[in-house]
């Protein structure tokens, strides 16, 4: 798709609910990142519409058939809701790109491509995983019996709202639950598009609701007694808050998709310096480095420093800055202008505390507007609020190390351990690194996700708790029953 103009762009209505579009509640001004302006009004839920939005989802996994009819029909109905969100990407990707950080040109090629071929995988999984059956004794058979929990709470942030949504809504759907999800407030519009086709598509009424809100909005969702699990993916600080709220309500399972500081580390073998160069920029200027998995540590090994280093910053500087609207798009906006002087404070107290700027170093003052020069800080150790805080920017803090031990040394994060990029041409040293990473996902000699959606996605330590993607997310939105009969004649 190519340039758009963000006044042509339909809004819808704010909540989806049973079915229905919605706009009711106090009205929340929403910027937009790439000019700054206030471009519309949300509606905020209060606590009656969440009670009745969760009602409705209750009613519709209760009366409808969703959980009961055939697996393939569901999946079926899944896999027409996904075309319709393909072939809606005239549609969509304006609506993804004007209020987020999503370039026009990303949203078209990626973020609506990936979120539709997410929902046709997990609607897959729906008659091909189930329980199984156990050994047991002579004249009894055990086994287990998968169900869906009932009314799923999914909670998305605002930096690929609609794929980040997708992975929460699909496996829970394709399991058989009723969904009720609340988006970012900073972020609201397009996942109601998603939900106005999820009808078109045939899924019924009520099987995925949408309500706007912020944090006070899915506190509720969380402790709804109807609510039984939550899936969210957002910051660290965060997931403890709703961890709290689910284990004060019910003790509800969760799955928590969280924050990281992920490393990527090059070693001198590598054999074309430009090409893991390019590799190394885009995983942390990829939507400006607001990506859970920025690789925001640069970890390389001491003779290639320099040379690589001095590549990466050529490839910043051919960077373009403009609105998501522009199809030439390269480098997205920050999404908000607190977010700009927060990455900005981070970097300004690493220099103070002895840190250097190579490149970048402050705020893009492109018409007043939200961008942050992409950004190299050396002189740089884990004692230092760069290396050791998510920053959300594209913000690459640059470490050498000489042997193994010491890139497993500065790799190692005391508390984040979200993915790691690893380049070399010496497969044992890679499996070496993999094997003693701490990270939920290892990248070697790539960085960042595929189309295979069957790998599953989670941090270790605070980084996260369950996986997206992959079985393991199909299996979380599922219970599991034992059952053990006996059929020996003597009991008769
Ligand atoms: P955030 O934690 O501020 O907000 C996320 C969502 O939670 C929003 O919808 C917000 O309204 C809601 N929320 C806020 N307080 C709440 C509360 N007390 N109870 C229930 N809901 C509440 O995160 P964000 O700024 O939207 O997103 C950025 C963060 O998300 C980063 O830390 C990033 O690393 C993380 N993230 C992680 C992944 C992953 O897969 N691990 C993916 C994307 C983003």
């Amino acid at each position: 798709m190519t340039s758009f103009n963000p006044a042509d762009v339909r809004l819808p209505y704010s909540h989806f609910i049973g079915g229905k579009a919605i706009n009711s509640g106090e009205k929340m001004d929403v910027i937009r990142p790439s000019d700054g302006q206030a471009y519309a009004s949300v509606s905020i839920a209060d606590m009656d519409l969440v009670d009745h939005a969760v009602e409705n989802a209750w009613q519709a996994f209760k009366q409808s058939n969703w959980a009961t009819q055939s697996p393939r029909d569901r999946a079926k109905v899944m896999k027409r809701w996904a075309d319709l969100i393909a072939a809606d990407v005239a549609v969509l990707a304006p609506l993804e790109a004007m209020g987020s950080t999503r370039p026009i040109s990303a949203a078209t090629q990626w973020d609506i491509p990936f979120c539709a071929e997410g929902i046709r995988f997990f609607a897959e999984y729906a008659d091909k995983c189930g329980g199984e059956v156990i050994p047991t004794a002579n004249g009894s058979l055990g086994m287990t019996i998968t169900e869906p929990y009932g009314v799923i709470g999914a909670i998305a942030p605002w930096n690929f709202p609609l794929v980040m949504a997708s992975w929460k809504i699909a496996p829970a759907m394709a399991a058989g639950n009723a969904v009720v999800l609340k988006p970012s407030e900073m972020t609201p519009f397009s996942v109601v598009r998603l939900a106005e086709l999820a009808i078109e598509a045939g899924i019924p009424p009520g099987i995925f609701n949408v309500v706007q809100g912020d944090g006070l909005v899915g506190d509720a969702i969380c402790r709804h007694p109807r609510i039984s699990k939550v899936t969210f993916t957002g910051s660290t600080k965060t997931g403890a808050l709703i961890m709290k709220a689910c284990a004060e309500t019910g003790t509800k399972p969760v799955t928590l998709e969280l924050g990281g500081k992920s490393p990527q580390l090059v070693f001198d073998d590598i054999k074309n310096i430009d090409k893991v160069a390019r590799r190394i920029a885009g995983a942390i200027t990829t939507n400006a480095g607001q990506v859970c998995v920025a690789g925001s540590r640069l970890l390389v090994q001491k003779g290639i420093a320099e040379q690589l280093v001095s590549r990466i910053s050529e490839i910043f500087s051919e960077m373009v800055s403009g609105p998501t609207w522009q199809d030439n798009t390269t480098l997205s906006p920050i999404i908000s202008a607190k977010e700009v002087g927060r990455i900005d404070g981070v970097v300004q107290r690493t220099v103070q505390q002895g840190g250097e700027v190579l490149v970048g170093g402050c705020p893009l003052n492109k018409d007043n507007h939200f961008f942050y020069t992409p950004t190299i800080l050396t002189n740089v150790n884990m004692s230092m609020e760069a290396v050791r805080d998510e920053i959300f920017g594209p913000v690459l803090c640059v470490e050498t190390f000489e042997t193994e031990d010491e890139a497993l040394n500065l790799a190692s994060h005391p508390s984040y351990g979200l993915s790691a990029g690893l380049h070399t041409a010496d497969l044992n040293r890679a499996m070496r690194m993999v094997k003693a990473l701490e990270a939920g996902t290892v990248w070697v000699n790539r960085y960042g996700r595929s189309w295979d959606f069957a790998i599953p996605t989670g941090g270790f330590k605070s980084s996260g708790i369950g996986k997206d993607l992959g079985r393991y997310a199909y299996e979380a939105n599922q219970k599991t029953k034992s059952v053990l009969i006996d059929f020996t004649e003597d009991d008769e």
